[in-house]
């Protein structure tokens, strides 16, 4: 399990999965976040489109 800074809140939260594009709710100010990049970690806000999530990322 890895951890990475909340770019919201900054705290230390686990990630489920090491996976780009995997999309969490931080345990601490509940704000949605996707997982940006891998090595190193990194985490950005998930967008608001909540509405289509049936739009899975592709694998580059
Ligand atoms: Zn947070």
């Amino acid at each position: 399990m890895e951890k990475a800074k909340c770019p919201l809140c900054e705290a230390d939260i686990k990630v489920p999965m090491k996976k780009i594009g995997y999309e969490f709710s931080c345990p601490e100010c509940n704000e949605r976040i996707v997982v940006k990049q891998i090595n190193p970690l990194v985490l950005d806000f998930a967008t608001d489109e909540d509405e289509e999530e049936d739009i899975k990322f592709e694998k580059m």
